[in-house]
């Protein structure tokens, strides 16, 4: 007897902050990758299909996003990590104004 069928996996790929579709408040969404894999004897063997949704936190809607955007968002969060960085290393590249006392 061959056990086959399919097994999902959700993986967060980035927390990105803005506007909700649904809600309408600026709010963390959570950008979401789903694979669904063929499996054989339970083990998973190769992705039948794959979407991408972000999950607003603060209404909990999910929207469907294109991977092109899923990409936009999780560089945007890896640019901000980088900079945080460089911040961190070597200051500010615009410091704050000081008050002239
Ligand atoms: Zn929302």
């Amino acid at each position: 007897m061959i056990i086959f069928g399919a097994s999902t996996r959700v993986t967060l790929l980035a927390i990105v902050n803005f506007v909700c579709g649904n809600c309408h408040q600026p709010a963390a969404q959570r950008v979401y990758l789903k694979v669904l894999r063929f499996s054989l004897f339970f083990i998973p063997l190769f992705p039948l299909s794959k979407t991408r949704f972000v999950d607003c936190v603060y209404c909990g809607a999910s929207t469907a996003i294109t991977k092109d955007q899923a990409d936009r968002y999780v560089e945007f969060v890896e640019n901000a990590k980088l900079e945080a960085e460089l911040d961190r290393e070597f200051g500010p590249e615009n410091p704050a104004p000081t008050s002239a006392n």
